[in-house]
């Protein structure tokens, strides 16, 4: 063996068999089916498919000189300009020295989990990423179960009984709402109950609300309004401003938990060492909003929960059962109805499921065993993306969205949806 080269065995073994994450492994496989000529429906990874605001996209290009490395916690007008947005959005004292702003909040998920030490607390489904990223930072994870029959919310109770033999535990519980898979989000009542469980136990909420925005209603409320000072709200550009390649996420900390802070700051120094300024500059327009923000946002909510509404009816006239999403773009549809059919097509995982769905129909989903869920649940990720966006805002302003808008101006979606319910049916 050549000296200096070392055998795979070097590698640190917390990351042995560790693969991309499937939600950018779909995307190469929808690429390598494109180059053979095949048609593909991308209903797989989870990306805006809105514009930039004109606005934001302006403030980008006057940016572009902007060369300097930026604090490392982020360009003080943008941190100013996030805590307004949430002093606005949720009533809560926040100041610009209470934010941290990374390349993606997925950054900074990872930053926090490797400072703070203790246990992570995921309510399943669960976002992709979380469990993970407490893989590779050395962390204990521990799945909350929760109930289809409630929409897969979590239920203080299950957060009480997880946390009642060992309560002193230093613990972080991630909430996602709307949650990505499943569109669900939470209400008021249930937001106070499961703080009122937190505030028991001193249990810290990473209360990722990066699909916030597109609560259909424009009704999202956070639980920092009940848990001020054991919240970090997790947010950023990707979702809701459709800048996901942009890379830009935001915490924002209460004051009790600055010591965290400036742990992920240092962490910060010596990785990443700041964010792009000219996208800093470009964020600033964006968390301070305005009129077009406001009617950017309203159109998108409208033509998602039109989309959602098409879309999750033709999965549910399949014999599907479909989670109701409250916002973002996400459906979750389980297909335990269609089981025995399935089985016969030698069907009996949701990773076959959605192979066979790609292979046979060209539409790409997610198998939902990666969000956390029993593979024989046979169920689905949608990401209802597949359109063109600056279309369908356009139109949205127009006149009401309905089934015939979204046929019209959410075509390769709808259609793609279609054939994935006809396709279940087939015997
Ligand atoms: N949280 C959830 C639930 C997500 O779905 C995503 C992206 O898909 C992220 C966080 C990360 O977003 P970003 O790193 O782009 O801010």
């Amino acid at each position: 063996m050549t000296r200096g080269l070392h055998p795979e065995t070097a590698l640190e073994p917390r990351l042995r068999g560790m693969q991309p994450s499937i939600t950018l492994a779909i995307q190469e496989r929808s690429r390598e089916r494109e180059a053979l000529g095949l048609s593909i429906a991308r209903l797989g990874l989870g990306q805006s498919p809105f514009p930039v605001p004109t606005s934001v996209v302006d403030a980008l290009r006057a940016a572009a000189p902007e060369k300097d490395y930026l604090p490392v916690r982020g360009l003080p007008e943008l941190c100013e300009a996030v805590a307004g947005y949430h002093r606005r959005r949720h009533a809560v004292p926040r100041t610009g020295g209470d934010v941290l702003i990374a390349p993606g909040s997925k950054e900074l998920m990872f930053l926090l989990q490797v400072a703070f030490a203790g246990e992570l607390l995921l309510p399943t489904p669960t976002w992709v990423s979380y469990a993970p990223q407490a893989r590779i930072a050395g962390r204990g994870v521990r799945m909350l179960p929760t109930d289809v029959a409630n929409d897969y919310r979590l239920a203080p109770a299950t957060l009480d009984a997880a946390c009642r033999d060992e309560p002193d535990l230093p613990r972080i519980l991630v909430l996602n709402y709307p949650s990505n898979p499943t569109g669900v989000s939470y209400r008021v009542d249930h937001l106070a109950e499961l703080a009122e469980v937190a505030r028991r136990y001193g249990i810290v909420v990473l209360s990722d609300e990066i699909y916030g925005e597109l609560d259909f209603r424009g009704e999202h409320v956070s639980i920092v309004r009940f848990l001020e000072d054991a919240t970090i709200l997790s947010g950023g550009l990707s979702k809701w401003c459709g800048a996901g390649g942009w890379r830009l996420g935001t915490f924002s900390f209460p004051s009790r938990l600055r010591w965290l802070l400036d742990a992920m700051a240092a962490l910060a120094s010596e990785t990443y060492s700041a964010t792009s300024a000219p996208i800093q500059y470009a964020a600033v327009r964006a968390f301070r909003g305005g009129g077009d923000i406001e009617d950017y946002l309203d159109r998108s909510r409208a033509v998602l929960a039109g989309l959602v509404e098409r879309t999750r009816g033709a999965l549910v006239s399949a014999g599907a059962d479909v989670p109701q999403p409250d916002g973002a773009f996400y459906l979750f549809p389980g297909f335990m109805g269609c089981a025995e059919a399935l089985a016969r097509r030698g069907i009996t995982d949701d990773c076959t499921l959605a192979e066979r769905l790609l292979t046979e129909t060209g539409v790409a989903t997610l198998p939902g065993s990666s969000f956390g869920i029993d593979a024989a649940a046979l169920r689905l990720r949608l990401a209802l993306v597949d359109f063109d966006g600056a279309r369908a805002l356009a139109a949205a302003g127009a006149g009401q969205v309905d089934g015939a808008f979204v046929e019209r101006l959410c075509g390769p979606t709808v259609q793609a949806v279609d054939a994935l319910a006809q396709w279940v049916q087939r015997s």
